[in-house]
């Protein structure tokens, strides 16, 4: 165990050391190796003592050396700093390095979008930034939502963008304790049972009207709200927090801080049926969590006030409330509120239709983690709501996988081109022009096919390149064109595309805007189809590739890939 500690620390020493100007300290540096080795607190003594020693060595090697050995050692540590660090995430307020934590609190009741991706990388940043830790809640306090199957494809999905949690929980754990916390409200006078119909509770709120539940006693509300723990039906009671019916915000007249939902809940079940509100569960988790630095889309700004009232009244530590904007991508909706009735009409396939802008969704285009690490970044945590078009992701993907991507032949709607004094021949093309990613070859008879697009734009006369293999002279155009053999040079002549007699049929899916003014776009997924150069064959499910002049594409199944970008 001392051996493993001892590494285990060394790297986060090490770290620590060189992100706070070459001294690590101690404290965060137990808490790192907790993290990734839990059995470690088992003796502290040994912990602590190990610590202090690598923390010594550490702080003796200066910045080079303890540069160097992250380099050799664990040099993916260092690019992600890099990262938030040039596109400098603004600093946090009152942040201290080793003491930072911060959470990313999905709720489980859907799968995760480039919004959340948003959320959960900047939490996990500025946690990595601070040297602090990233605490993933699964925010199930709303069973007539959430579902179990959830809870896990956050996890998949957050680890396939790279965010891994410190710690891992979930708000129903909990429910006791913020069943006490109610209590003590209770007790302190603070909050009453509401026993008012939905609608006369809405209406006091809009007029700045108290109800006469507000006046019951202490004993009368505890006995309610044994009622509401124990048998009281949907509806017929809520708990409220006693506050302003006349404040001008209006999230304090009198919140509700717990409902009664009877369906089961994914993971207790039906052993509790009062569930608090997002507005009660999130400040007391986040302070009972050391959640320091609590990020919220700015949506919730109303709703600090409340935060801190909550807090306040149960004499709680307050977490310092930091706000960014909500992401929103033009033309195609991210809320799970307006994805889930466009699955449910069938207007699209499912969570992972290529239209989306879900997790699902992107990683099935080809789009990276890394490229998305970058777009949520640069949008940063400003207030300004931003609408950047897809545009932006696109230009960042492609850096990350030009380089990576193999290029290869597709047409579209392919027209047939036969070619007059055509020496048969066998062409090597380079499968990408200054990466060493391989060869491919294609033969080529008399006759290849190219895309309808280009057929249509030639005239008799006009001389063309077939990319790689020669040129030819447009002879007679049509339903199909004919052409004859023209030289080799490759002088500046316009360069296509085609396949000779190695191709197959092949799809393309091209995901277009989902909603164009608002409006539902019918056309919004292209279907293409052509010939593909068989070298198709070998590329792996999941592979991302280029079409030569048509885009970069991923293989989504056997003959059918998805659209990424150009
Ligand atoms: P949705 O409307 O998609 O259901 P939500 O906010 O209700 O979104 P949650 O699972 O409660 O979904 O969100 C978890 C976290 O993700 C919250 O902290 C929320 O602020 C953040 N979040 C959700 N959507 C966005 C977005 N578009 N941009 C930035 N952050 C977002
Ligand atoms: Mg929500």
């Amino acid at each position: 165990m001392r051996e493993l500690i001892r590494e285990v620390a060394k790297k986060h020493a090490i770290l620590n050391a060189y992100r706070h100007g070459g001294k690590a300290v101690a404290s965060a540096v137990i808490g790192k190796v907790i993290a990734e080795l839990p059995d470690a607190k088992r003796d502290m003594k040994l912990l602590v003592s190990v610590v202090k020693e690598v923390v010594e060595e550490v702080n003796l090697m200066g910045l080079e050396a303890q540069r160097a050995y992250l380099e050799l050692h664990h040099p993916e540590l260092l690019e992600r700093k890099k990262v938030a660090e040039e596109k400098g995430l603004p600093p946090l307020p009152q942040a201290e390095a080793g003491k930072v934590v911060t959470r990313f609190p999905p709720e489980p009741n859907g799968h995760l979008h480039i919004g959340h991706a948003k959320a959960a990388i900047i939490n996990q940043e500025y946690a990595r930034m601070y040297e602090g830790r990233l605490i993933l809640r699964f925010d199930d306090t709303n069973p007539a939502k959430e579902r179990l199957e959830y809870y896990e494809a956050i996890r998949e999905e957050l680890e396939w963008l790279g965010v891994e949690p410190d710690l891992v929980k979930n708000t129903s754990d909990d429910i006791e304790t913020l069943y006490e916390h109610a209590e003590r409200l209770i007790r302190l006078g603070l909050a009453y049972v509401c026993t008012c119909r939905v609608e006369e509770i809405r209406r006091g709120r809009a007029l700045g009207l108290e109800c006469p539940c507000r006046k019951r006693s202490v004993e009368e509300n505890l006995s309610l709200w044994d009622g509401m723990l124990k048998d009281f039906g949907e509806n017929e009671a809520v708990l409220r927090l006693k506050g302003d019916m006349k404040a001008k915000n209006t999230v304090l007249r009198d919140p509700t801080l717990f409902r009664i939902v009877l369906k089961p809940h994914p993971l207790k079940g039906t052993a509790y049926r009062a569930w608090p509100t997002y507005d009660f569960s999130a400040p007391i988790e986040d302070s009972l969590d050391g959640v320091t630095h609590a990020m919220r889309s700015k949506e919730y700004e109303l709703r600090d006030e409340l935060y801190y009232t909550i807090l306040d009244a149960l004499g709680m530590r307050k977490p310092i409330l930091v706000e960014f904007s909500r992401l929103a991508l033009r033309g195609t909706p991210l809320s799970k509120r307006r994805i889930r009735p466009l699955i449910e009409s069938g207007k699209v396939s499912g969570w992972d239709d290529p239209r989306l802008a879900t997790i699902l969704a992107l990683r099935r285009r080809g789009i990276t983690p890394e490229a998305i690490r970058r777009f949520v970044i640069e949008m940063g945590v400003s207030k300004v709501e931003s609408e950047p078009t897809w545009d932006l992701l696109y230009s960042m993907n492609r850096k990350l996988i030009d380089p990576k991507s193999k290029r290869l032949h597709f047409v579209p709607d392919p027209i047939r081109m036969k070619i007059e004094n055509a020496e048969e021949r066998v062409v090597r093309l380079r499968c990408h022009p200054s990466v060493d990613l391989g060869f491919r070859e294609l033969r080529v008879k008399d006759e290849v096919y190219i895309a309808k697009g280009d057929a249509e734009r030639l005239k008799v006369g006009d001389r063309v390149r077939l990319i790689g293999l020669y040129n030819v002279r447009i002879e007679e155009v049509g339903d199909e064109i004919s052409a004859s053999y023209a030289g080799e040079s490759p002088i500046d002549l316009p360069k296509i595309q085609w396949v000779g007699e190695d191709r197959v049929g092949f799809r393309v899916l091209i995901p277009k805007e989902l909603f164009r003014d608002g409006e539902f776009n019918e056309d919004s997924l292209e279907v293409s189809d052509g010939f593909a150069e068989s070298a198709v064959e070998g590329l792996e499910i999941g592979e991302v590739f280029q079409f030569v002049r048509f885009g970069f594409c991923r293989l989504d199944s056997k003959g059918v890939a998805i659209f990424a970008h150009k």
